[in-house]
């Protein structure tokens, strides 16, 4: 049931908030502890919805529960392709409630509300078809013995998994790690960023409805150092696939480390290089690097929050991107005319201001943006700096917001050595028409993601992953199986030999 909302904007109806309890072995309870949170709009720092904070004991029931569907339970043992038909059936129920889910993605987070439609919300059900259509060709190999064996390997189920997301793509997110590990067999506790739970709680709703059995699929929202460090460092949990910032990859690792040493991937932070060179169209290396640093108001793990350009164009680059961005419209993410929406929230607005702060004081010249808009919310203009300097935070440091900081650079070799002197490996962008120099840059980059003349784009089929501080495992791709699957080696002596 919808009410009417929005007495401010008339965009969109405002659906009930029906989700927002912990989703355990297939029910929706209180906390143990009783205690719930608020979830805001960074429309307006305004409550949407109280949600139940889910903590340690709350994370045990959840491992128990999706431990018991994984030893007993129907999920790892019936076929491939009967949990590929549910997981459609999962997508379909999704695609049915796309309006609902789209909004609730806007609200919770400031997205963008058209792109939830066209883009974050039908991007989780296709998660959902592309795996389910992996799920019955998951197969091991054969392997050619020496003597006089005969070899072959099973890929299995790893077990109950824990899959901590974060808020900046709640949905993509939970759906990138949900569809392969529902693919793999596994059973999982799912906890969505503490900013953004909303969704995931909808999803836990929807996969009951399609099927997907009591225990197999837990959400457990609540806060990361309570209900995330229980799950990452739980001796029944039998992997983690994580993604956020490196700070809290490198816990959940210690945490993995120091339990049951429970392998875990980590999709983590980054500061990636945009390169553009001499010969790119100036107004198209323009629309890139903005894609680059200020889709989804920069709040991208691949944000190509280095924009090195060569000295030939520099000039004129700098005066064009200035001006393009005189029409850019920061605003509600409901408004179709809107280019960017606010920060998640209070704490992610400031701590970008206090990076722009920074900037100044380091001595970068502002070119444009630079401060706070809007009488309440959390938006902050598009912001451009050039003069940077690789030593200033501002280059070195993952903002997480609309800042651009422009570098020029002169020899394709200063490019390289500029792009990779990073502590991250996440992602990069190169932006020619010279193929040569397209594949050299390409070779040379050390990050598991590269563009060219493009930014940003992703596809279900294309494995997504970091080197260095960025992480290591892939989403997306048929690899991001992989990290829900064992592969068992069994050898059997063939006729004739000596066992
Ligand atoms: P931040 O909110 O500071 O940007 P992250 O982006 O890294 O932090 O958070 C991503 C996810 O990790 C969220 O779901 C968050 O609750 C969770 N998390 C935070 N701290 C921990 C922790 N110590 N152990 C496990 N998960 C955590």
């Amino acid at each position: 049931m919808a009410r009417e909302c929005n007495e401010r904007c008339g965009w969109f109806k405002m659906p009930e908030i029906k989700f927002t309890k912990l989703f355990i072995n297939g029910r929706f309870v209180d906390s143990i502890s009783g205690k719930s949170f608020e979830t805001r709009d960074p429309r307006s720092g305004e409550v949407i919805a109280t949600v139940a904070e889910g903590d340690k004991e709350d994370v045990d029931l959840a491992v128990k529960a999706a431990r018991k569907a994984f030893d007993h339970g129907k999920w790892p043992r019936i076929s491939g392709f009967e949990r590929g038909r549910i997981m459609s059936m999962f997508a379909d129920l999704i695609e049915e409630h796309l309006e609902e889910l789209a909004i609730l993605e806007s609200l919770d987070a400031g997205k963008l509300h058209h792109l939830c439609k066209i883009l974050d919300i039908p991007g989780s059900s296709n998660s959902l078809r592309y795996f389910a259509g992996a799920a019955d060709k998951i197969h091991g190999q054969t392997l050619k013995c020496s003597g006089e064996f005969h070899g072959y390997t099973l890929k299995e189920p790893i077990g109950v998994v824990g899959l901590i997301i974060p808020w900046n793509f709640p949905s993509i997110m939970f759906h990138s790690k949900v569809a392969p590990a529902l693919a793999a067999g596994c059973t999982m506790i799912v906890k969505p960023a503490e900013q953004t739970p909303l969704t995931a709680l909808y999803y836990a709703h929807l996969a009951k409805e399609a099927g997907i059995p009591d225990g197999v699929l837990n959400v457990v929202t609540g806060f990361g150092p309570t209900a995330g460090a229980a799950i990452s460092s739980h001796m029944d949990v039998d992997a983690i696939s994580f993604t956020g910032s490196t700070e809290v990859g490198r816990l959940i690792m210690a945490a993995a480390a120091q339990s049951n040493l429970k392998p875990v991937s980590l999709e983590l932070g980054g500061k990636s290089p945009l390169i553009i060179f001499d010969d790119a169209d100036v107004e198209k290396a323009i629309e890139i690097a903005k894609r680059a640093v200020f889709f989804n108001k920069g709040e991208v793990c691949v944000a190509g929050s280095r924009v090195f350009v060569q000295e030939g164009i520099y000039d004129e680059f700098v005066k064009k991107a200035a001006e393009s961005l005189k029409n850019w419209v920061v605003g509600d993410p409901f408004d179709p005319h809107v280019n960017q929406g606010p920060q998640v929230d209070k704490k992610q607005f400031e701590r970008v201001l206090q990076y722009i702060e920074s900037g100044k004081r380091d001595g970068a010249t502002l070119l444009t943006g630079g401060k706070a808009c809007g009488e309440k919310g959390y938006y902050i203009e598009p912001t451009i700096f050039t003069d940077v300097k690789e030593d200033m935070l501002i280059a070195k440091d993952e903002i997480f917001g609309p800042v651009m900081s422009l570098m020029k650079f002169k020899t394709i070799e200063e490019a390289i050595e500029k792009a990779n002197n990073t502590i991250y490996g996440l992602a990069a962008g190169i932006v020619t028409n010279d193929l040569n120099i397209a594949n050299t840059v390409s070779r040379s980059i050390r990050a598991g993601m590269i563009w060219i003349n493009c930014y940003a784009a992703f596809d279900r089929n294309c494995p997504y992953g970091g080197y260095k501080m960025s992480g290591f495992g892939k989403d997306l791709g048929l690899q991001a199986l992989d990290k829900y699957l064992h592969e068992k080696t069994v050898i059997v002596p063939l006729q004739g030999s000596p066992w």
